[in-house]
């Protein structure tokens, strides 16, 4: 086997990680993280994943597998030398694969993982194992020094990769018999030197050369791992006769044997009522790569048609990468207990990504391919089954469980709502899963709670969109609504004003913006409120009069930055807000389209001014004793900069805007 008297491995070569690989080492190395034991459940899954990809690959390419398709996954500690070896008869990985998986933290890479690293103190390490889920890395919260050697068939060597978990590792080509194993990967830990022994037995439980130790961590991290995990076991044993007493002069008699460590029964498998948490717990890391634990899960057996079992589970916390297009999203897909896929996007629509978990069917072929899976009906009628049933449990959670629907609503809801864009046939069934801000209280409010509010004869559900919650509050528009006490829809997510353009009405109200062309003011609030409105309307009519000439003024100062400057019903305290033409496109919309690379027309805004408030009754004054005053021009580009800025917009020109107030100021000083 590896008795090799030539040297058949080349120097190797030094290479230096990449600095996030780098900082990500050094706090696992000085992790705090007091449950070290679950490296050996990360190396496993690796070894279980390597051994799922060849018996997969194998499917088309049956050389691979040929003359060892005994799938194990081996453990060999060595108590002497302080080393643990976990091999596996996997894939394995060429020389590039080695630098591209093992060198660097390729999945990571995003600039927000990279942000977090470069700030993250040694304390954090657990959080961000569980945010990333960095699998291969956990070997240094034990080891001091890891090797690698690992021999993919088909490639004319073997790669055998060394760190002692510094700025650098090396990596060396290697001839495949020097590993000794035709195909596949073992990596040997050099861990580090045994806690003091201490009087209790925390000391002996952290040997992982111990086979006792070995035995109940994997019984308790990595029992379901569909393949054999091994371990020799030296048993010695003496003749006896039929009494049970050891034969005179018989010897002793040692036996390597090798035992399994696991059960290898499939999790989905079992009856839903016999899992504990904990098995769950650790399953989700192993499908996951997530350290955190599951917010929520489903097991579903569907008998009837179609046969099939579905675990799936919805994470504690949005992965960084919710929103990019890389990220993994879709269930895993088997076959009889036989791994086919992961990320089977097919299996579960777009906005409910975040749901993690793998579909097992034995109606499928065992050779189905990715091609026959993106077509195959039964994928289909899966996924819109799977979508109802979350969507119900969604439902059912916001009724029962308000306090864990809102939190997982304020982690998730912005994904949910994308269905209204991409599922518009689920319109009912999500519309009970909505929860928003509005100008009641400072809580989430159900779709169903707005409308039971909504006053005799208000057929529309009013809304604003802003970047922010704060702004939206305190947005200038909303004082009329807040006045007469008609509660609006408060709208903060880049997603909503594709909801709200994709659905034009909630629960059978017509959606309409507070921001946006005309508003009946007279009908907003109560019946109770209609004798008041009547003289309202006089007064509304001789204020347009005598402001129609300042409003002709403003608009022609204004010409390049406002479509048009008119009177508004829609405030009571503040001088002037912007709102959107009827047909027009508000700031939030342009802005997403542009952050989607689409070029929009901006669109001009209307500038309203609120008749009762004194400024603007200065203002007309001014404007009727010289209609030429310079300082008109001044208070004009203001009103527009000031009611922009309140809405948590940007200045186009804030040097300008700076220079406007310092002019007023000194004026008026
Ligand atoms: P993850 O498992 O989430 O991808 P890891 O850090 O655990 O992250 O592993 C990184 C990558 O290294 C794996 O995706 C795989 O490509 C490779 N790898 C790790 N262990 C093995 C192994 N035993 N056999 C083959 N490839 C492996
Ligand atoms: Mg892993």
């Amino acid at each position: 086997m590896s008795q090799t008297t030539q040297p058949t491995t080349d120097q190797g070569e030094k290479r230096s990680f990449q600095a996030q690989t780098r900082k990500l080492l050094e706090l696992m190395i000085h992790s705090v993280y007091s449950n070290r034991e679950v490296f050996l459940r990360e190396l496993i899954s690796n070894a279980s994943d390597a051994i799922d990809k060849v018996r997969f690959l194998a499917l088309t390419d049956a050389s691979l597998t040929e003359g060892d398709s005994d799938f194990k996954i081996k453990l060999v500690p060595n108590a002497d030398a302080r080393t643990l070896t976990i091999a596996d008869n996997g894939v394995g990985m060429s020389f590039d694969e080695v630098v591209e998986h093992i060198g660097t933290i390729a999945r990571s890479g995003t600039e927000a993982f990279a942000a977090q690293l470069a700030e993250a103190k040694t304390a954090d390490a657990p959080e961000l194992i569980g945010r990333f889920g960095l699998g291969f890395y956990s070997a240094f919260m034990v080891a001091d020094a890891v090797t690698l050697t690992t021999f993919k068939r088909g490639e004319d060597h073997g790669v055998r990769w060394h760190s002692e978990g510094g700025d650098d590792y090396t990596i060396a080509r290697v001839a495949p018999d020097e590993l000794g194993h035709g195909r596949g990967t073992h990596i040997t830990l050099h861990l580090k030197p045994l806690p003091e022994a201490s009087g209790d037995d925390t000391a002996d439980e952290q040997d992982f050369t111990n086979a006792w130790v070995l035995k109940q961590v994997v019984k308790k991290h990595s029992d379901f791992v569909s393949f054999p995990v091994v371990m020799d076991e030296s048993r010695t044993e003496i003749e006896r006769d039929e009494e049970g007493k050891p034969v005179e002069g018989a010897e002793e008699k040692t036996f390597v044997e090798e035992v399994t460590l696991n059960s290898m029964k499939a999790l989905w498998t079992r009856r839903p009522e016999e899992i504990e948490d904990e098995e769950h717990n650790d399953f989700y890391r192993h499908l996951t790569r997530d350290w955190g634990t599951p917010r929520d899960r489903m097991h579903l057996r569907v008998e009837g048609v179609h046969e099939y079992t579905a675990l799936m589970y919805v994470p504690e916390r949005a992965p960084v990468d919710l929103y990019s297009r890389e990220a993994k999203r879709g269930l895993s897909l088997f076959v009889k207990n036989v791994f086919i896929s992961d990320e089977v996007r097919e299996l579960m629509p777009e906005y409910l990504r975040f749901v993690r978990g793998l579909v097992d069917s034995p109606d499928l072929p065992l050779n189905v391919s990715r091609e026959m899976v993106q077509q195959h009906r039964l994928i289909t009628s899966i996924r819109k089954h799977l979508t109802k049933k979350w969507l119900g449990k969604f439902a059912k959670q916001l009724t029962n469980e308000r306090e864990t629907y809102e939190a997982f609503w304020a982690e998730f809801g912005p994904v949910v709502k994308e269905g209204f864009h991409y599922d518009i046939g689920s319109k009912d069934r999500l519309e009970k899963t909505l929860l928003f801000r509005t100008t009641h209280g400072e809580g989430w409010r159900s779709l169903e709670e707005i409308i039971a509010a909504l006053p005799e004869g208000q057929d529309e559900l009013y809304y604003l969109t802003a970047d922010q919650l704060d702004t939206a509050r305190n947005a200038p528009q909303l004082e009329i609504f807040r006045s007469k006490g008609v509660e609006v829809i408060l709208l903060t997510d880049p997603i909503d004003e594709i909801l709200v353009s994709s659905a034009p009405d909630l629960g059978g109200k017509a959606l309409k913006s507070v921001t946006r062309g005309d508003i009946d003011v007279d009908k907003l609030g109560a019946k109770a409120a209609d004798a008041e409105s009547e003289s309202q309307d006089d007064e509304s009519k001789s204020d347009d009069e005598t402001l129609s000439p300042l409003l002709e003024k403003l608009g022609a100062l204004l010409e390049a930055r406002v479509e048009k400057v008119q009177v508004s019903g829609r405030l009571t305290d503040s001088a002037a807000c912007l709102i959107t033409p009827e047909s027009g496109i508000t700031p939030q919309m342009e802005r997403m389209f542009k952050a989607m690379g689409q070029d929009v027309p901006s669109s001009k805004r209307l500038l309203e001014l609120n008749p009762g408030h004194p400024l603007v009754k200065k203002l007309v004054d001014l404007h009727a004793s010289d209609a030429e005053d310079a300082r008109i021009g001044t208070y004009a580009e203001l009103l527009v900069d000031q009611a922009l800025l309140s809405e948590g917009g940007q200045l186009d020109d804030p040097h300008a805007f700076a220079k406007r107030v310092t002019e007023v100021m000194a004026a008026a000083l």
